[in-house]
């Protein structure tokens, strides 16, 4: 008997995984909400709707994480890859499309497929069996959201991203920053230098509140209610509420010495924490903030040590729905209290369209062997699909788990390529090259 695979969701992700699958032989059916339930960003009832920005982002397949993430989604047949080809603008790097045929063709090529049939409806209840992906991202509705809240408890589904901004580790000056946990707490040395400290004197820290104070913010959307108030202030909030309040706060100074100046107690210290288990990428603790992206730069590269900072990805918060994928979800994308689900797409826990589908078209691939009685070999961690889902499934940490862009700081480090800026063009070259090899191969064995 042939089975069926349940889509919830539409989206980047839910479409993507549609056509994997139905192109292997499965019999889809997509439950999309919309036009008959509404979202506060989405216009359409199209599936593969863009909510915000027309653009897929950089198209550089050598020099860019998601420029490669594009390079393996065409390689694997992937349908948002070819239909934002089909109506690409030119917009000089980026792969921008105009919005509404790109969407518009999406959806006729799923539901003009022989194997995929939409239905238009709510899922309200988590599924008890037959084989589902839930791809419902950062907007999934209500009552869908509280169904998965009361399967995975309460701390496991977050319905606001608060991001802090994310360096890359090559990019810090330890010349200034030290490793040091709070009152060097812990048992082992790894705890108890868990923490990357950046000092500040009086005049640097009255600099930085200055800076926080006048730099450009972006507002909430219609629709997004500012019910990120509890627990997690953007710094720049925190700043208005008084000058002291950030030293008091995530910048306090207390329990620290600085290893290059031990007779010199800092005023303010700014504390970044590994986010990722290959210690490539650390968080600055305690600074989501709505300042613009440009100003974020300007202001955070006057916290001494960050001066020739490199960012992963900048700090915001968003309307955003997402589980602990961390702790929920097995390697296969399966949710591990009842497998017979897949999640999918942003409320994995990744962040932005390209990144979105890349989930889609693995998690339609997983449920296709799945069905078929196989596992799908694991991904390789040295390709863009395989860092994000090797990220999303266990390489972050899960206590501040917050979604993630793809990029290099995800990837496994290549040997024998130096780091620092200069090098950045060979390693970046070296990274990509690598991921691709091992893309086509990992896409060949399944052949
Ligand atoms: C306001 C806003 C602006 C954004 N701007 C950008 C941007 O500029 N660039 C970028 O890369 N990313 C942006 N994002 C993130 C973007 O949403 C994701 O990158 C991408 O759309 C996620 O893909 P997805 O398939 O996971 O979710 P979506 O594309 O949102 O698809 C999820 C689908 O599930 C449907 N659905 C939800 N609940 C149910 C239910 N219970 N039953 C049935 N169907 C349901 C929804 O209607 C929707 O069609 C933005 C997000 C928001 C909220």
């Amino acid at each position: 008997m042939k089975h069926t695979l349940n889509i919830i969701g539409g989206g980047m992700a839910g479409s993507e995984a549609a056509w994997q699958a139905a192109n292997a032989g499965v019999n889809v059916v997509i439950h999309e909400m919309r036009p008959k339930v509404e979202t506060f960003a989405h216009r359409t009832g199209n599936l593969g709707e863009m909510v915000c920005s027309n653009s897929f982002r950089s198209d550089d397949h050598e020099q860019n994480a998601v420029g490669l993430l594009h390079w393996e989604m065409r390689a694997a047949g992937g349908l948002i890859m070819q239909m934002a080809e089909k109506h690409r603008l030119p917009a000089g790097g980026a792969l921008a499309v105009d919005r509404d045929p790109f969407a518009e063709s999406v959806t006729a090529a799923l539901k003009s497929h022989p194997n995929i049939t939409v239905s238009y409806d709510e899922i309200t209840a988590l599924p008890d069996d037959g084989h589902w992906i839930i791809a419902t991202g950062p907007l999934t509705s209500g009552a869908l959201a509280q169904a998965i809240q009361t399967e995975t408890g309460a701390e496991a589904l977050a319905f606001f991203d608060a991001i802090a901004p994310i360096v890359y580790h090559d990019s810090i000056n330890m010349d200034i920053a030290w490793m040091q946990s709070r009152y060097d707490k812990g048992e082992t040395i790894e705890e108890q230098t868990a923490y990357l400290n950046c000092p500040m004197t009086k005049a640097q820290y009255e600099a930085f509140i200055d800076a926080l104070l006048a730099a450009e913010k972006t507002a909430f959307k219609e629709g997004e209610t500012a019910g990120y108030f509890d627990g997690c202030l953007p710094i720049e909030v925190m700043a208005e509420r008084g000058r002291e309040t950030l030293r008091f706060g995530p910048m306090k100074p207390v329990g620290l010495t600085n290893a290059h100046d031990p007779d010199n107690k800092p005023y303010a210290v700014v504390q970044l924490r590994r986010d990722n288990a290959l210690g490539t990428l650390y968080n600055i603790v305690g600074f989501q903030t709505k300042m613009k992206y440009g100003a974020q730069k300007d202001v955070f590269k006057t916290i001494p040590a960050l001066e020739d900072a490199e960012f992963a990805r900048l700090g915001g918060i968003h309307r955003n729905t997402f589980i602990n994928s961390p702790t929920l979800l097995d390697d296969q994308m399966r949710l591990r209290s009842k497998p017979n689900i897949r999640f999918a797409g942003q409320i994995t826990g990744v962040e932005g369209y390209v990144e979105s589908a890349a989930m889609g078209l693995l998690a339609g691939r997983m449920a296709v062997a799945e069905l078929a009685g196989r596992s799908l070999p694991s991904v390789p961690d040295t390709t863009a699909m395989g860092a994000l889902v090797t990220h999303i499934t266990g390489g972050a940490e899960a206590k501040t788990f917050q979604p993630m862009n793809v990029n290099f700081g995800l990837f496994p480090p290549v040997e024998g390529t130096k780091n620092g800026r200069r090098n950045r063009k060979t390693r970046y070259k070296a990274y990509t090259d690598r991921a691709k090899a091992d893309w086509q191969a990992w896409l060949d064995q399944l052949a």
